[in-house]
Parts: C-alpha cells; structure tokens; sequence
C-alpha cells in the first residue's frame, strides 16, 4: 500500500468546547456518519453506563465532566478519520494541552446563544499557538441565539481570528428555519425531529426559489437576504491558505441534539482541513512519508479497563509506517523496544492494530518506562520535543491515614505521578515524609484520591498547602546559595521530581518581592531546559 495515499485520507482532529456547548452531543452525530454507531444517542447512553465498565469513569458521571480523552477512529467518504476527545474541564486544561499537540485541526464547538466563554478561549489560545487549523461549529441554533454578525465579531475581536461564515442561518430560536450554504448558494431547511434521534431530513434549494420563500415568513426572509448582503459587501472571499495557517476560522451554524448542520460542517471540514503535515524537529523537518517510522507520546493512562490493571500510553504516528513486533528506540532511554502490544481504542473497547500510518493514534500496552512526551522512532535523530509543561498553582499535602495500606497508597501514587496526573515536591530541610502535591488545578487531587481509593484500596486525606505561585530557580545554586536567598515570609524552598529547585509563594506579590530582593536567583515559570 502506498503510504501516501494512506496519509492524504487521514484526519485528526480534537472538538474543543466549553463544558456544555455540546461536544458530546457532536461526536455523537459526527460517528453516525462514520458508520460507527447506528441509533444516535449511544455515546451520551454510554456516559451514563460508564459506572458499569470501570469504577473510575463514575467520577465523571457524578461530577457530570469528563475526565478522560477518547481516541475514536472511523471512515467516513474515503477518509480515515482519528477524533480526539478532550476533556473540558478547567482543571484538566493540562491533560486536553497534551491531547492537542497530537491533531492537526481542532472543530470548535460556541453555544450560540452564550457566545464565547472562558474555556473556550484558553483552549483556543493553545491552538492559535501551534498554528492549527480551527473549525468553528455555533451550536443550539434550534434555540434563541445571539445575533449571527455579533457572534462573527466576538469571533474576530475577542479571539482575534478572522471568520469566514460558510454557511448563515435563517431564522432565529424557535424561528429557526435552516442554514444558507455560501458556496453552494442552497438552502438546508431545518427539521425537527423527535429527540433528534435519527439523520435530519433535509430539503435544498435556492433562498429565491417559491417553495423555499413561502416556508420564510417576510420579516425573517428579509433579514436573512439583508445580512448575506453584508457579508457579500465585506467581500471576504474564502481563503484556503488562512485556514491552513489557523488565521482565518470557517464558521457553520447547526443544532448537533437535531443533527442539523452537523454533515455541513464535517463535509466542509473534511473539504478545507489538511492531512498530516511535516513536524519540525532539532535536526530539522520530518515529513510523514517518510520511511523511517516516528511519534510521541503525548497521554498516559493506567487501569482503563478494571479487569486488566494495565497501563496505556498513547502515540501519535508522524512518520513513516508502523507495524506490530517492529522494533523502535525509546529516545530517552536510548533503548530498543518490541512494539508488540498494540491497540486502537474505540472508546472503552480496544482491538488489536497490525499497521497504523501518519495520523494515527495506537495504545501501546505494558511499557512501564514509555512517559509523556517520549519518542519512539526506527531513527535515532529524530526527537520530538510537543508537549508544552505547565506551571502548578495548587497544592497540597497526601496524608494517608490507614499505614496498614502503606503499600497500595505508595504504588497508586506512583502511578498517578507516571500519568503526570499530578506532580510531586520535596520541601527542602523537612523531614516530613508526607507527599506534597503539586497540580494545575484542585479537582486533579480529588481525581487522584478518588483513583487511589478505587483502583488501590488506599484511602488519602488532603490537607491544602498555602501556596498558589511555584517559580524555578537556576538550577546551578548550589546549596549554601539556596540557603542565602531571602525568602518572604510564608515563602517555602522545595526540588521538582527533577531535583530543580523551586520556591513556593503565597501569592504574585511574594513571588515579585522575591525577584527584588534576589537579584542573583531569576525566577522561572518553567523547569530548567524546557
Ligand atoms: P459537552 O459538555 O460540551 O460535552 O456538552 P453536551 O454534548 O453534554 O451537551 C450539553 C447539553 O446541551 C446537553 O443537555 C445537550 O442535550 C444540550 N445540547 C447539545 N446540543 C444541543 C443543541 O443543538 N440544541 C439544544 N437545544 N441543546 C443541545
């Protein structure tokens, strides 16, 4: 098989949203069209299941947020496309950053009738800084909506990318008459269907045809031919080169509980998105094509299956093709490695994978030493440096309670910090032996205790540490230097799991008042070499 023509059909993209906007309910529709599931409904069915397949996903259902990122791979019109779930929770904004270092384009789901919320902006910021294609789906069109041309402005002025409608929807809340394609020049008539089970029926024509008109009422006919005026007037015409560059996002307008609008938006995406692309690394560019087989790692996660304790870490192919029992270097370690467990996940099932190309995400099974960001390649220059680190602003102490379970208790956190769920620190000169915790946002230390708990046996008490702000120091100073510095009142020393030294402050103003007073000792936001 031609490995190019295996590449131009792949695309990998990940939805971002802000909780609630709907991308459940869009996966959802989006597999219908894959083929990949028959009665809509069944990805939201399997949320309220999930207690039923792992003890751990009941976290999610009780706190209504997803936890977890779902690789889901399906065909759909010739193309093999690798979706990408990514948890929408702010607190888990760590885990979705590393997720979307491995798509080449994200689809971004706006509650119309909310406009942009804060999520959705720190996601979209992380996508503006890879340069990475963005899709822009206004969701809940069936329901009172801001004004269209408000929405494309808040687009432009608050996210400072340029929108291009592709298509304009007529009619608003329970007016909500369909979509105007622009390229096309038809018009989608909107159907309601009951529960939005099934594909919404669609009629096509031209706004000007009779049987069109007479469905639009004059108010509503007027309006819509006034705005795509407008927009003609603008005359911004679609640039293909913008969207690639990630400047320029193409906006369509639907209702994914309806199945409205949903075929639009993938047929455009899939028509306007770009296969796998070159990655550029230290000894320069690698192109998919190639032979030589690479990827990184960009997610860890152990005990997805309860019956099988076992532990995945997800690669994401840039180059070259990959095949089961071939024989790769761990560039961290240098070592060879057997890839001979290998899987492809559909949500919480998994089947074996014999060959995977560029774009393609597969689980490798059993790999204890495999960590976030690692590359594994037939060619030893190649190393990918994706995953961005991020800087913890909570922490907390992880007394266990139950020294009998000292074992459990130790083992579990040994894992969670493999995951980079959370990270751990070593005050310095105490002699304390209780972990202290560092993450980005609190709800990851109740993951943590709910995982220790459920998939160790071993009960964890929390006890919040005072600090928001952690800073590295030049990883040169020596010891009789960290212990010259001066630190603020409340102020801590600490090392990484690195052995970095660090400091801990109170607040932004300790942390200023320190870099003041400590000339010699700049303060970092990030470890040394990153
Ligand atoms: P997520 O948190 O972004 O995954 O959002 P969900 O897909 O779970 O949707 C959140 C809520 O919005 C659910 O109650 C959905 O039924 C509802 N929803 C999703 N899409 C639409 C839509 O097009 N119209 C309306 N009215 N509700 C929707």
């Amino acid at each position: 098989m031609d490995i190019k023509i295996e590449i131009a059909k792949r695309r990998t993209f990940a939805i971002i949203s802000h909780p609630d906007a709907g991308k459940t309910t869009l996966t959802e529709k989006l597999l219908l069209y894959g083929g990949a599931v028959q009665l809509a409904g069944s990805v939201t069915a399997r949320k309220n299941q999930r207690a039923s397949t792992s003890d751990w996903m009941e976290l999610e259902r009780k706190r209504g947020i997803s936890i977890s990122s779902t690789v889901l791979q399906f065909d759909y019109d010739g193309y093999r496309i690798n979706l990408l779930d990514t948890p929408g929770h702010k607190d888990f904004s760590e885990d979705t950053y590393r997720v979307l270092t491995a798509v080449d384009a994200v689809v971004m789901v706006i509650d119309a009738g909310k406009g942009i919320e804060s999520q959705t902006r720190k996601l979209f910021e992380v996508c503006r800084q890879r340069g990475v294609p963005i899709f822009t789906f206004m969701n809940k069109c069936d329901r009172p909506t801001l004004e269209p041309l408000a929405l494309l402005d808040e687009l432009e002025r608050v996210l400072g990318i340029g929108a291009f409608p592709v298509n304009w929807p007529i009619g608003n809340g329970a007016d909500f008459k369909g979509v105007f394609d622009r390229h096309s020049h038809e018009v989608h008539l909107f159907e309601r269907t009951v529960g939005g089970q099934f594909r919404a029926p669609v009629s096509i024509g031209n706004l000007s045809d009779p049987v069109i008109r007479e469905r639009l009422d004059e108010q509503t006919y007027l309006k819509v031919t006034e705005e795509l005026d407008m927009l003609q007037m603008a005359g911004e015409s679609f640039d293909e080169q913008a969207v690639l560059a990630g400047k320029t996002t193409p906006v369509f307008f639907g209702s994914a509980a309806n199945n409205f609008g949903v075929k639009l938006m993938l047929d455009g995406f899939l028509k306007h998105s770009s296969a796998p692309k070159p990655h550029t690394v230290d000894c320069g560019i690698v192109t998919p094509e190639q032979p030589e087989f690479s990827g990184f790692i960009f997610k860890i996660q152990a005990n997805m299956d309860p019956r099988h304790r076992d532990r995945i870490a997800f690669l994401r192919v840039c180059s070259g093709k990959f095949e089961r029992d071939m024989t790769v270097i761990h560039s961290r370690t240098g070592k060879k490695v057997r890839l001979s467990s290998s899987h492809k996940l559909f949500a919480n099932e998994r089947e074996t994978v014999d060959e995977a190309y560029p774009g393609d995400i597969i689980g490798l099974v059993g790999h204890s030493d495999f960590g976030i960001g690692d590359t594994l390649t037939t060619d030893t220059k190649i190393v990918y440096r994706e995953i961005p680190r991020f800087t913890p602003e909570s922490f907390s102490f992880l007394h266990n309670p139950n020294t009998a379970k000292y074992k459990q208790f130790r083992q579990g956190l040994d894992q969670l910090l493999q995951e980079g769920v959370i990270q751990i620190l070593h005050l310095k000169d105490s002699a304390a032996k209780i972990p202290l915790l560092a993450a980005v946002g609190p709800l990851q230390f109740e993951v943590a205790q709910y995982r220790l708990e459920s998939e160790y046996g071993a009960e964890s008490r929390l006890e919040l540490a005072p600090w928001t702000v952690m800073r590295w120091l030049p990883a040169e100073l020596k010891e009789e230097e960290l212990d010259a510095l001066q630190l603020p009142t409340g102020s801590k020393l600490a090392f990484d799991s690195d052995n970095n030294p660090v400091v801990l402050f109170s607040n932004d103003w300790s942390a200023n008042y320190f870099t003041q007073t400590n000339t010699k000792a700049p303060l970092s936001n990030l470890p040394p070499g990153s």
